[in-house]
């Protein structure tokens, strides 16, 4: 199987020639929240795969709705004149759960297809409502918005960004609200603050009349997990709303039940204009994604009376739908995201944050059922290690070995488990992590 990686398969985000030296994983089966590799180990799937299977594996519930509709109609599409029913009653379904008045989708199969449909969406609603000069998307520094030449270029990753030329014109980037990062020495609150004013710094730098939305994570994922200060969402949405610039949510990862909440836009108390979803709209059983409109754009679009050209051949695959819908129903007759509001989440934040204590922590945080542990050299000065990336590789491998995935962003390491965990799984978790940070310690040199 490694051969035939090295031979027939170029994966995402790999250094070709060093994983053709190690070999990829072999991942074969998985249940719960377990996946298992070739040589029988149980690994405890801490990042739910990539953020997304938020229900677990093996729901055999979701395999019979694929089925079900594949039998009935395993393929049409949205475009020239057609619907089918999964996709009608998602998006009726998508109206229902999500917040304020977004109650349109534009399905997509991916995160990274969404935001290039934002992109593009709200260029085209600018242009109909007569300001055409409205074009720039700011977006952050360290953000993950997806791999597409508008998705990398609205992520604000410069490796990414060194790679094709990008980012694309009229994106443009403000500073990240990484307090553990770029902000200590001053209290967060303040630091919240500060980072939100550049937004206000940028749209008077650019002129108001130059731009067309902000987008942003509610929580930055691929970026380390970065939780903003309390601060810093309310007053984004004041900037936002003063300069009438649409506010765009990326809750690709923040989306179904993550941060506790249906939506981190209601855990942040956020009014988004766009919505991007994805992942765990099919807890990753099928590609899927959405972007959810606001009355106000739509009806902008409409009035437009043009084409919106713009789609995906598999916009809305009705197997897709048929799974996402019975995800949601899944999600909401089991009660997930309730149980991981009231219950799960306090638990792991309160275990979570005892690890703060151990001597190659520097801070510990959470929300919801997302976390990160920031890995330090020194823990009295929280000085990083000379190189970026070396705990975090060493810490991620000796995780691997214990049994417990998680995920490294340099010397950050986060989870996302998927929201089905029993508190046992969660205190196995705790002890795994807890014997892989002892470890790294030794390895690091770290007393
Ligand atoms: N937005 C966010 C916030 C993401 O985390 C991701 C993927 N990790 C994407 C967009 C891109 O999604 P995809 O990989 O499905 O294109």
């Amino acid at each position: 199987m490694q051969q035939l990686s090295a031979d027939y398969c170029l994966p995402p985000f790999s250094n070709y020639k060093q994983l053709n030296q190690t070999g990829p994983r072999i991942i074969e089966r998985a249940e719960g929240v377990f996946v298992f590799d070739n040589k029988g180990n149980r690994l405890l799937d801490g990042m739910a795969g990539l953020w997304c299977v938020n229900l677990g594996y093996g729901r055999d519930e979701l395999v019979e709705a694929a089925a079900a509709q594949m039998r009935q109609l395993p393929y049409y599409n949205l475009f020239f004149q057609s619907t089918h029913p999964p996709a009608m009653a998602l998006s009726q379904k998508l109206a229902e759960l999500c917040p304020g008045d977004l109650n349109r989708a534009f399905f997509t199969g991916s995160g990274s297809e969404c935001n290039d449909t934002v992109v593009r969406m709200a260029r085209h609603y600018w242009t109909s409502k007569g300001h055409p000069d409205k074009q720039v998307i700011i977006s952050r520094h360290n953000a993950y918005h997806g791999s597409t030449m508008a998705g990398a270029s609205l992520g604000g990753m410069d490796f990414m960004h060194a790679q094709g030329g990008l980012p694309l014109p009229n994106i443009e980037h403000i500073d990240q609200p990484y307090w553990f990062g770029e902000g200590q020495g001053q209290d967060p609150h303040s630091f919240g603050l500060e980072r939100a004013a550049q937004l206000e710094q940028k749209i008077l730098e650019l002129g108001e009349d130059k731009v067309a939305a902000f987008i942003a994570e509610p929580i930055q994922g691929a970026g380390g997990v970065i939780i903003p200060p309390d601060s810093y969402w309310p007053e984004i949405q004041r900037i936002c709303d003063k300069y009438q610039i649409l506010l765009v949510a990326d809750e690709v990862i923040c989306g179904f039940g993550r941060t506790g909440n249906w939506f981190a836009s209601q855990t942040f108390n956020i009014n988004p204009d766009l919505m991007c979803l994805a992942k765990g709209i099919t807890s990753g059983y099928l590609p899927l994604g959405a972007v959810m409109v606001s009355d106000e754009v739509a009806q902008v679009l409409i009035d437009a009376d043009t084409e919106f050209a713009h789609g995906f051949t598999y916009s809305g695959h009705p197997a897709a739908c048929a799974v996402a819908l019975k995800n949601i129903e899944l999600l909401e007759s089991e009660g997930h995201v309730a149980r991981v509001g009231e219950q799960l989440a306090p638990y792991l934040a309160e275990q979570w944050a005892k690890l703060a204590e151990h001597p190659l922590v520097g801070e510990a945080r959470s929300c919801g059922f997302v976390a990160a542990l920031e890995l330090v050299a020194n823990k009295q000065t929280m000085g990083r290690f000379a190189k970026s990336r070396q705990a975090g590789v060493v810490c991620r491998d000796i995780c691997i070995g214990n049994g417990i995935i998680m995920r490294a962003c340099g010397d950050t390491m986060i989870i996302s488990p998927p929201l089905v965990m029993t508190i046992e799984e969660i205190d196995l978790m705790l002890t795994l992590i807890h014997r892989s940070l002892d470890q790294t310690a030794s390895a690091l040199g770290v007393k």
